[in-house]
């Protein structure tokens, strides 16, 4: 028998659960390991929650879960509570999806101003991310700025843009729905260093935001280039660009405006005590198409900035990383003898949830070229782990207690919510009767 650890349970470590069962069949165990007593990772923690329809994808790692090869173990920090090479002793194999789920900084003066937030403590405090339930961030202003022109600065602006009407359906979290229906925010910058040709935005993402409620898109006609250089794009980023380019037509009838700013690189945040405005440098596009700043400076006013210029994988000891520290050192996921990565942790902060699906099995497949299916295993597994963390005071949870807190969660939903999720360890113990 063949035991495999699988560290972190989002799609990445579920992905590579399944492809692992599949490739295994009932001669291999599969434990998923999760800092938390419930599992999908950016699922639950990172997909909009105006984005049901992309969340429905945990019904396929249910599955995987159910499988009688595949087991869950909560309320476990790799790094903490355990370490990678005493896992390595324990499993056959070790597969680290811990993702990426650090905020890169900016690098700038007033960064650590009180206003200034990561888009992973946002997405955090809004999607119900134990971390980031106190965050509580200032939308008293009628400014706003988000820096970044990819899918997470689109939702940022979203969120902070849409009525309470909207998140009908959606899972936010009811201390954000609060939050932000009191919101006095009005106008929200997305700050992009390139230009409108340059964009990380995907037309799905980029469409629903010339449908909401009370707010509209602006756009300057002068950031763009000649309409015929779109012809030179890639089909995608052509739809982009398009949507992009119907955002200056519409009419500016609506409370709230989205604003975006082109070829606009931040330099300094400033402000009394917290920020107030945002300095930004005019760029213009380089030889290999990179922001050159131009000199030319001004200040967009945010009393809330956050920063969506994406993530990094966090440290383990033991584990090596690549140059820039945003993910493990690996090559096509191999970190070591025995020791994997996929997903974010493995390829970097790029790609949606369906890319972790050819990587994790890709993965696997290495896992199984090293050791064949069939081949004898010798190392103890999640039973030799249980007692191990239980020496350590270390309380796992299981399935059964996942079951039973999506249960409480969906029993105390709001009207027009799936669920009422928990926003704290002890609100998930408790839960489970501990
Ligand atoms: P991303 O797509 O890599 O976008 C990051 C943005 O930040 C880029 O516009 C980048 O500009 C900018 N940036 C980086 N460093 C900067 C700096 N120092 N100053 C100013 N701007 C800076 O990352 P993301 O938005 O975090 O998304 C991560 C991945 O998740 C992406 O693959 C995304 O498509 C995916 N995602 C998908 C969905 C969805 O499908 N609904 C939703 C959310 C996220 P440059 O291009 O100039 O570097």
């Amino acid at each position: 028998m063949r035991h495999f650890a699988v560290v972190g349970s989002g799609p990445a470590g579920f992905y590579t659960a399944e492809a692992l069962e599949k490739a295994y069949g009932d001669k291999a165990r599969i434990d998923i390991l999760d800092r938390y007593p419930v599992p999908y990772g950016l699922i639950r923690f990172g997909v909009a929650p105006d984005h049901q329809s992309l969340k429905a994808v945990s019904k396929r790692y249910d599955k995987v879960a159910e499988s009688a090869g595949v087991d869950f173990i909560g309320n476990v920090c790799v790094g903490t509570d355990v370490s990678v090479a005493e896992l390595l002793e324990l499993y056959d194999a070790v597969i680290l999806a811990i993702g990426a789920p650090n905020d890169r900084r900016l690098g700038i003066p007033g960064e650590n101003l009180p206003g200034v937030v990561g888009s992973a403590e946002f997405v955090g405090w809004y999607n119900g991310h134990p971390d980031f339930a106190d965050l509580d961030p200032p939308l008293d202003g009628a400014h706003a700025a988000v820096v970044g022109a990819g899918n997470v600065a689109l939702d940022c602006a979203r969120i902070l843009s849409k009525t309470r009407h909207e998140f009908e359906g959606s899972d936010i979290v009811g201390h954000a729905l609060e939050a932000l229906e009191a919101s006095a925010v009005r106008t929200v910058t997305i700050l992009g260093r390139r230009g409108p040709h340059q964009i990380a935005m995907t037309p799905k993402e980029l469409g629903e935001l010339g449908h909401l409620e009370a707010a509209v898109p602006i756009i300057d006609p002068a950031d763009f280039p000649p309409v015929e250089s779109d012809e030179l794009l890639e089909p995608g980023l052509r739809k982009s660009v398009g949507l992009l380019r119907g955002f200056a037509d519409l009419p500016h009838n609506k409370s709230k405006q989205i604003l975006f700013d082109f070829f606009a690189k931040p330099v300094a945040i400033e402000g009394d005590g917290k920020a107030e405005r945002i300095i930004v440098e005019r760029t213009e596009l380089d030889e290999k198409g990179g922001a050159r700043g131009t000199g030319q400076t001004y200040e967009v006013p945010a009393s809330l900035i956050v920063t969506a210029i994406g993530y990094s994988t966090p440290p383990l000891d033991g584990v090596a990383y690549d140059e820039r520290g945003t993910k493990f050192l690996n090559e096509n996921g191999r970190i070591a003898d025995r020791l994997y990565a996929v997903g974010w942790a493995r390829r970097g902060p790029t790609g949606t949830i369906g890319t972790n699906r050819p990587d994790g099995y890709e993965v696997a497949d290495q896992v199984v070229a090293a050791m064949p299916a069939g081949s004898a295993g010798d190392r103890p597994g999640a039973e030799r782990l249980k007692r191990l963390l239980a020496e350590r005071g270390v309380m796992p949870t299981d399935y059964d207690d996942w079951r039973k807190i999506e249960e409480t969660e969906t029993t105390r939903a709001r009207p027009g919510s799936p669920r009422e999720k928990f926003v704290r360890q002890a609100d998930w113990l408790q839960a489970i009767g501990r």
